[in-house]
């Protein structure tokens, strides 16, 4: 792994500055980023100590809001990067409380797929509710400031994903439906075939439901299009 980029240091004819021990900009933006993650993670703590859940369960009423079709117990554990064994006990213990259920695959009725319930898809949505505190500062910011953000991010993920250490995510760039800057249009550069219309880059999804995996190498080009955009 390559270590992080030293904060630059004074030439033997410069006298030391108190910034020499600053970290790199690398180390401090995976710090903040950590520092945020930390900070979201309390949240749905005591979303879920309130209600007598775990993280994890709170994790998997979480990602199965937006998946009606619903989901095999092996995609979980990877989305959540934790063992099957560990995503099979909260989805028991889910099941028990009557949050989730257990039925056929739609796309394959042999396979068991897991689902949310009425009372667990209540719940899921006032996790959002819970969480609100993260949207609301967002939301403080410039709307160029959560431009930048959002593409810096995305970015981001995309050099995690080539590096195969971001998990599977049904975004725009990894979907068979997009085209990378179709169009002139510098509001509107991309286009989503399944809807036949234009993209806007800021309308981006991180998580699609119409969503249909792109090969790889597709995939690939797509995040290093994108990069070149956030340059
Ligand atoms: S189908 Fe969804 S994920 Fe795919 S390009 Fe269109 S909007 Fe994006």
């Amino acid at each position: 792994m390559n270590s992080p980029s030293p904060s630059p240091s004074p030439s033997p004819s410069q006298s030391p500055s108190p910034w020499d021990t600053t970290p790199a900009i690398s180390v401090r933006i995976v710090s903040a980023i950590s520092r945020i993650a930390n900070v979201l993670r309390s949240g749905a703590w005591q979303f879920a100590t309130a209600e007598g859940l775990n993280p994890t369960q709170v994790d998997i009423l979480q990602i199965l809001l937006s998946r009606d079709a619903g989901v095999r117990l092996s995609w979980i554990a990877q989305q959540l990067g934790v063992t099957a064994a560990s995503a099979s006990d909260s989805v028991a213990s889910l099941v028990a409380k009557k949050l989730v259920e257990k039925g056929r695959a739609s796309d394959d009725g042999r396979a068991i797929a897991i689902y949310l319930t009425a009372e667990g898809r209540l719940l899921a949505k006032k996790i959002n509710s819970a969480m609100s505190f993260a949207f609301d500062a967002v939301n403080e910011l410039p709307q160029t400031s959560q431009q930048a953000m959002f593409e810096a991010l995305l970015a981001y993920i995309g050099k995690l994903q080539q590096s195969e250490r971001f998990p599977e995510i049904r975004a725009c760039v990894t979907c068979q439906h997009f085209a990378a800057n179709k169009h002139k249009n510098e509001l509107a550069p991309h286009h989503c075939n399944l809807v036949n219309a234009p993209l806007p880059h800021m309308l981006l999804r991180l998580d699609c439901e119409e969503h249909a995996p792109a090969e790889p190498a597709t995939a690939t080009l797509n995040w290093k299009k994108l990069e070149k955009m956030s340059l």
